[in-house]
């Protein structure tokens, strides 16, 4: 993947794609397989907005059923299924644990018809079915869980994902099909002819350089910037969205082999405890955003909420100084029920401006897929071709074409037999999938770069150079927040200096 800014002058395309998060990415994708000439531009990173800052799963969302959002749910469940297979190096099953506490918001019973639901909903694709745990098996399991007042609890199966790495991979993937894919260019005007949009004008903010880039149609993916861009297209009437905030902690790793799902002491809220990347996640808070999305931070008060909900739960109980960072960014929800933000809607709409601008809002990234579907489908007919999506079954840049197992397999012991040790050679081969080849490449050409990179981290200094040939890596941020996560779990590194891959 090749940043080429000269390309996107060279006009008109059909479609150009505002937001290189997980849906300006997956749209990018189907519209590039169904054979339309396609650019897409974000104006920092790809995935630097909210499509690095999830909670990382891949789920159907239980709490979803709550709120008998079962479309939403069953949607959700059937595309965890395509991304198991067509990102079996990203997307992993995970196991989780409902513990059941006396006098809990929701009844031992409510959750066992849910968990029956949501495996009935999965179907064929369903990971694993959900059983019921004993309180003695959980107290055998997890010594460190609170013991007071529960009663049992059940186990149930989602699934897990590296969210930067997968949005990334999708934007790979689109450019590998033709896809002319740019980061830091921001979409600052439109260019129009009788009142219409023919294009954006644009900055790119490696050079400064300002460039007019004409389609035929123009897509607003732009996540929770959605309305500033709907209002630079001059569209008039109220926001589209209503953004909530949500925080995460990070904390070192608590050796838990399960994600929890809990409801939080204060006010009933689910929240999760999850093992990601040898760390633990906390998160997430839900709460509404005024101030403009560059500027969304974590407040004092949304840490000790979120250490209050972990704590009630764990012992030994963490304390702020434990911890190793914390995340924070928008969930772009679409403002449709006057309630609480947690039941505010996770669906996505589509607005047509009478400039002829498209903007989506809403959604959630499980569903990425199937929104670009939708999103494909609208710009199609717009443009009056017939092609159909071909995104179910396309498999993702690192995707091997054999059975993820004997792939797996099979290239770990290549790359041992190379040199590696068995902890690189896995961290390679779940990051990269197939290309993991081409990145210990690099090291068979300089036996220096199998250091690693962060003596606490798996990560090989390899993979900077390798993200700066064949990422679109340019800045420190772009190393080691999103391609690797170095930066999340030791923020000082990301104050110091940006990697310096040739060395
Ligand atoms: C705390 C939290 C936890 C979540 N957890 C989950 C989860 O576990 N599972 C799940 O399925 N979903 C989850 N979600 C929802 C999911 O992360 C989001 O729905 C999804 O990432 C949104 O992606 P997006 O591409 O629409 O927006 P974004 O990822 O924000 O992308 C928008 C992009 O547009 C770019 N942009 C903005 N303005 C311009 C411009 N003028 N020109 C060019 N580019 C521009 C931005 O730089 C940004 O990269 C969570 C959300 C939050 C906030």
């Amino acid at each position: 993947m090749k940043r080429n800014v000269d390309a996107l002058t060279d006009g008109p395309f059909d479609l150009i794609v505002l937001g290189g998060g997980i849906t300006g990415a997956g749209v990018a994708l189907d519209a590039t397989l169904r054979g339309l000439r396609v650019a897409l531009i974000d104006k920092g990173d790809f995935a630097s907005g909210t499509s690095s800052i999830s909670s990382k799963l891949v789920h159907g969302g239980l709490r979803y059923l709550e709120h008998a959002d079962i479309p939403l749910v069953y949607e959700a469940l059937h595309e965890r299924a395509l991304l198991l297979s067509n990102a079996p190096h990203l997307v992993h099953p995970l196991r989780f644990v409902l513990p059941f506490y006396r006098g809990g918001r929701v009844p031992a019973w409510r959750w066992r018809a849910g968990l029956t639901l949501y495996d009935l909903l999965a179907g064929s694709g369903n990971i694993r079915r959900s059983r019921p745990l004993g309180r003695a098996c959980l107290a055998r399991e997890f010594p460190g869980l609170r013991a007071e007042s529960l009663t049992g609890g059940a186990e149930y199966y989602d699934a897990q994902m590296d969210d930067a790495r997968l949005c990334i991979e999708v934007v790979k993937t689109a450019a590998e099909h033709g896809s002319c894919v740019a980061n830091y260019v921001e979409a600052v005007d439109f260019a129009r002819q009788s009142g219409l949009i023919t294009g954006v004008r644009a900055i790119d903010h490696v050079t400064g350089r300002q460039l007019v880039i004409e389609a035929r149609q123009v897509l607003n993916a732009t996540g929770p910037w959605v309305d500033a861009v709907c209002r630079l297209a001059g569209d008039e009437g109220g926001p589209r969205l209503r953004p909530t905030k949500g925080v995460h902690l990070v904390a070192p790793g608590r050796g838990l082999t399960s994600a929890f799902l809990l409801l939080h002491p204060r006010d009933g809220r689910v929240f999760f405890v999850i093992p990601w990347l040898g760390k633990t996640l906390v998160g997430t808070t839900d709460t509404e955003h005024h101030t403009p999305p560059d500027d969304v931070r974590a407040t004092p008060d949304d840490l000790r909420y979120l250490l209050e909900g972990h704590n009630h739960y764990f012992s030994p109980p963490l304390s702020e100084r434990d911890l190793l960072g914390h995340f924070v960014g928008l969930r772009p929800l679409l403002r449709a029920r006057p309630a609480e933000p947690s039941s505010l809607s996770r669906e996505f709409r589509l607005f047509w401006s009478p400039s002829g601008l498209l903007s989506v809002a809403g959604g959630k990234y499980t569903t990425y897929r199937h929104m670009a579907e939708v999103i494909t489908d609208a710009v199609v007919r717009r443009l009056g071709v017939r092609r159909h999506s071909h995104t179910r079954r396309q498999r993702l840049d690192g995707a091997p074409d054999e059975p993820w197992p004997a792939f797996r397999d099979r290239t770990i012991a290549s790359l041992k037999k190379a040199g590696l040790s068995a902890e690189a050679a896995w961290h390679l081969v779940h990051r990269y999938g197939r290309r993991a080849l081409e990145v210990a490449a690099y090291i068979e050409r300089n036996a220096a770069l199998a250091r690693p990179a962060h003596p606490d981290e798996p990560d090989l200094c390899a993979e900077f150079l390798y993200q700066r040939d064949h990422e679109m890596a340019l800045f420190p941020a772009d190393f080691l927040l999103r391609r690797t996560r170095i930066g999340l779990f030791h923020p000082d590194r990301l104050a110091v200096s940006a990697p310096s891959p040739a060395s």
